[in-house]
């Protein structure tokens, strides 16, 4: 069953017109990987569905209704949550306070103590302040923030950005155990072979424009569109 669904849609900054004609769907329970090179649209795409960015032409629906046009507050409470790019955890506040907060200010949440299960690295950082911890950590602390608010759909922009390899590795392992739960997922990435390994299909997108849709086999079988629209040469991905 589709759950959520993007026809069309065109989306601008002021003047700039930077989505053009973008449709894409999710179906119930599917991790669905977004892919592109810097400043390919990923970013704008889900500030589109969370109606941060909301687009000016097209529609978006989700769970059968028309989002498009909804304030954030209102597309998050219907459950779509957005890990964002820049994470904006809050800093000073500790592990167990970002979480508690989040708890609070959700309208059907998830146990804390199901975030620390999930997550054994934030059990062992309850007590330190975001501020204090690596990035890996934080993009951790931020999906668990999103997760307690017990989402049907999680967008998550770019989660390996910034981190190191290792780190990536972890990321990926906490990913995995995340989208083995009862949860529909569109994962915005550059690191091609993280996305190929969490995703079953894709959409490649390109100033704007999605460029490719479907299985990850067949696109790591296209070598012309990963050297042409994610700069990765095939070995990378193989
Ligand atoms: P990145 O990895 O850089 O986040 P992305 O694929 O997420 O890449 P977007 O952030 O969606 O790309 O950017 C798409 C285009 O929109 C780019 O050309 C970018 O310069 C432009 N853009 C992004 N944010 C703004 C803004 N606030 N005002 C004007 N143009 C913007």
């Amino acid at each position: 069953m589709t759950v959520l669904e993007l026809d069309d849609i065109d989306t601008y900054y002021g003047n700039s017109h930077v989505l053009h004609g973008v449709s894409l769907d999710l179906d119930e329970g599917e991790v669905v990987a977004l892919l592109g090179r810097n400043g390919a649209g990923k970013t704008t795409t889900m500030r589109s569905i969370m109606g941060v960015t909301p687009p000016r032409r097209g529609t978006i629906t989700y769970r059968g209704e028309d989002v498009a046009g909804l304030p954030p507050n209102e597309i998050n409470a219907r459950g779509i949550s957005l890990v964002p790019e820049d994470r904006r955890v809050f800093p000073t506040l500790t592990v167990h306070e970002n979480l508690v907060l989040a708890h609070k200010l959700a309208a059907d949440p998830r146990p804390v103590e199901e975030m620390y299960d999930l997550f054994p690295v934030l059990d062992e950082l309850r007590r330190s302040r975001a501020q204090n911890m690596s990035g890996g950590e934080q993009q951790m602390l931020a999906v668990a923030r999103a997760l307690v608010q017990r989402p049907s759909t999680l967008l998550l922009d770019e989660p390996t950005e910034g981190l190191a390899p290792v780190i990536v590795d972890d990321l990926r392992e906490m990913l995995q155990d995340v989208v083995d739960q009862d949860v529909t997922v569109l994962l915005s990435e550059q690191n091609v072979s993280f996305a190929f390994d969490l995703a079953t299909r894709c959409y490649v997108i390109d100033t704007g424009s999605i460029v490719y849709e479907g299985s990850i086999e067949e696109l790591q079988e296209r070598d012309d569109l990963l050297e042409r629209y994610l700069a990765v040469s095939p070995e990378e991905v193989a």
